[in-house]
């Protein structure tokens, strides 16, 4: 059961909110203010975070502004309630990096709809990973790792491993990497190509997988997964 940590000072929405969402079938933490979502979400970790706007103390777009500058809490999603429904404020809030937007007040089903919506949008979004024997490539941690060891690798070479490795086994000329990797609207040499597969190939070796981007002589390069 997915939980929802409520971060709400009125009462009474805090109430009916959880118990609209308890009905649903949804754990319910509940805080309200600030310091006690933070004292909440150091001893456990919410599924989704529904805020109201106007806290005591910091505000709740102050406080999910913080969270998503942290590391442990930015890809929370967070639904913002509030009594405000100026579209300019709807705006700010989803900036703020919230997820959508429920105006007080709400219905139940309502508020239990939008966040049925929410976690699945975060389900979806969650790519797979991209592996090749222990070698994984994770988007959205934006990590590479090869065992239990993280390579170092600059954007555009994590660009092409990633498409590599979610293209495996198909040769493609320096022409069509470019297109893919880089974009039609850059304009860079084919050369370019090669020298970015040289870095690439220079982060994987020292993990034995560098013979993985394989030059395929006049054609192009091509990912081998075929372990082993
Ligand atoms: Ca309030």
């Amino acid at each position: 059961m997915p939980k929802i940590l409520i971060v709400e000072d009125e009462e009474a929405v805090r109430l009916m909110a959880g118990f609209a969402l308890g009905r649903a079938g949804f754990q319910v933490d509940e805080a309200e203010d600030s310091v006690s979502a933070d004292k909440a979400l150091s001893t456990s970790q919410p599924d989704l975070l529904l805020v109201d706007w106007m806290l005591p103390g910091i505000s709740g777009i102050d406080w999910i502004k913080r969270l998503k500058r942290e590391e442990t809490t930015k890809k929370l999603p967070v639904i913002m309630l509030t009594a405000r429904a100026q579209e300019s404020d709807k705006i700010y809030g989803l900036d703020s990096g919230a997820d959508d937007y429920v105006t007080k007040p709400f219905s139940p089903r309502e508020l239990v709809s939008r966040i049925n919506a929410v976690l699945r949008r975060c389900q979806t979004d969650k790519k797979e990973e991209y592996t090749s024997g222990d070698l994984i490539l994770n988007p959205e941690a934006h990590s590479v790792t090869a065992g239990s060891k993280e390579l170092d690798m600059g954007p555009t070479e994590f660009r092409l491993l990633k498409f590599f490795m979610s293209h495996p086994n198909r040769v493609y000329s320096r022409e069509q990497l470019l297109d893919f990797v880089w974009g039609r609207s850059h304009f860079v040499e084919e050369r370019t190509v090669d020298v970015h597969v040289l870095r690439l190939r220079k982060s994987l070796s020292p993990h034995g997988y560098d013979g993985l981007i394989q030059t395929v002589r006049g054609v192009g390069y091509r990912f081998s997964d075929k372990t082993g």
